[in-house]
């Protein structure tokens, strides 16, 4: 049992909470991708289409004239910036816009535009003459569907008589209300509880359902079995769609299951690479000594922007505040910190105002600031059983092949964790130089 009083050789003390690592959050990080994303994620490979009928003609559009969509909706579209469908879009909107509906599961990593096609679905689905339920869309959490409902908000502006709700914890809705909207979005165990319990919701009406970051939701207790319960509740002419960022075998058991006779859409992710980051490392003693480390080579190089991962909070702050004391402009981005309040920090960050962004886990997957050429491992990422967290390594200072810039990535290393360094090059069969810190000549 950790004590939270021993001082530590600085002098500092621990408190439990800071010496845990922090945890990544499916959830979070999705919400928070959708809070800082500014365009839609180019990916350079081919969309794969597995057709539930091989024989049927397959449809791709180019633009969003073809779909014959309702004025109004092309109005909200184009409000929106957007011009042409994205790739996944172009292959997703016909099955999903086709007549009898099809069902459907995409998956293609965030920001490839799976939200607006399903959004722009439902919305071209509703009748808005018929004042009851006739879409709903499931999502991991609260935050995650009000966002989703913001989306159905903008792209629906022109269609005046569509409207939304939210079937989430706190949305008290007296029993026996008549509900008049016609999309509700909400998470598995409201919804089920407005179905089945307070009956507000009539399933058999719904004639298209979404199940929205189908990976995350897999990811909270119980939600899968909601998920299906609801689903075994819809009639069988309802289109179903499924979509997810992650395509793990678990995520495809739980899809099969929920969707009947899909048709399958899926976009590769870029993949990481080791290729164009220039690595090294630097021989430290201890931490007072990393620090040194990393100003020398602060004061040896230009440095455009640089993030920074330190594996515990404590380590995290620790540093941020030494770095503030020597004058440098630093921000500091942890999980103590609400989703709301990490995205403005990242933007902040991307817009340039800040120079150096201290981190932890938190925002080493998934949020990519494409101009920072420098990343720093403070602290080397490593798992439970102390052996190097490789995955976490690649994905610190990886970037994707076609559209990353070279970069630069430096390791601070104990003595004693020299070992996991060679395992970390070995395992990427990558070299990673030894730096001396007093000279910088070696980088540029
Ligand atoms: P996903 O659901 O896959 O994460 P989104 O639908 O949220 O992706 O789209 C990602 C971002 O790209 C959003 O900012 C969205 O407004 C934008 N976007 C989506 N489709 C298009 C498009 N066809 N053209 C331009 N921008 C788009």
């Amino acid at each position: 049992i950790k004590s939270t009083t021993v001082p530590n050789v600085d002098g500092s003390v621990n408190t439990e909470e800071e010496d845990e690592e922090d945890v990544v959050d499916l959830a979070a990080n999705s919400l928070l991708n959708k809070l800082i994303r500014q365009s839609l994620v180019e990916s350079s490979h081919r969309v794969e289409v597995l057709q539930k009928d091989p024989s049927s003609p397959l449809y791709s559009v180019k633009t969003f004239e073809e779909l014959r969509l309702k004025e109004e909706l092309l109005k909200g579209i184009y409000a929106m910036g957007f011009n042409r469908p994205s790739k996944i879009q172009e292959m997703a909107l016909p099955m999903m816009l086709a007549h009898p509906p099809q069902n459907l599961i995409a998956q293609s990593q965030s920001g490839t535009g799976k939200t607006a096609a399903f959004v722009l679905a439902m919305l071209s689905r509703v009748n808005v003459l018929e004042l009851f339920p006739q879409c709903l869309c499931l999502a991991p959490t609260y935050e995650l569907a009000l966002q989703t409902g913001r989306v159905v908000e903008q792209m629906g502006k022109f269609c005046v008589d569509v409207q939304v709700m939210y079937a989430i914890r706190g949305n008290r809705i007296p029993r026996g209300t008549d509900i008049t909207k016609q999309i509700i979005i909400g998470t598995p165990g409201t919804v089920l509880d407005w179905c089945f319990k307070r009956k507000l919701i009539d399933l058999t009406k719904i004639h298209v359902f979404v199940l929205d970051e189908a990976d995350v939701m897999i990811d909270t207790q119980g939600f899968s079995d909601q998920s299906i319960r609801i689903q075994r509740a819809l009639p069988t002419e309802c289109q179903m769609l499924l979509f997810s960022a992650t395509f793990e075998d678990s995520v495809w058991q739980f899809a099969e299951r929920i969707i009947p006779d899909p048709n399958v859409i899926k976009l590769r992710k870029e993949e990481l690479t080791l290729n164009n980051i220039r690595q090294y490392y630097v021989l430290c003693e201890n931490r007072k000594d990393k620090y040194q480390a990393l100003c020398n080579i602060y004061g040896g190089i230009t440095i455009g922007q640089a993030i920074i991962f330190c594996q515990t909070r404590r380590n995290a702050k620790w540093l941020t505040v030494e770095m503030m004391q020597d004058g440098h402009q630093v921000s500091l981005l942890s999980g103590e910190l609400t989703v709301e309040q990490r995205a403005s920090i990242i933007q902040r960050f991307r817009d340039g105002k800040e120079k150096v962004l201290i981190t932890t886990n938190v925002c080493a997957r998934g949020i990519d600031v494409k101009q920072v050429t420098i990343v720093v491992n403070f602290d080397l990422p490593v798992n439970q059983a102390q052996e190097p967290d490789y995955e976490t390594y690649l994905h610190r200072i990886g970037r994707t092949g076609r559209f990353g810039k070279k970069g630069l990535a430096f390791n601070m290393i104990e003595v004693d964790k020299l070992p996991l360094l060679m395992k970390i090059q070995d395992h990427f069969n990558s070299s990673i130089k030894q730096l001396d810190p007093e000279d910088m000549d070696e980088i540029e």
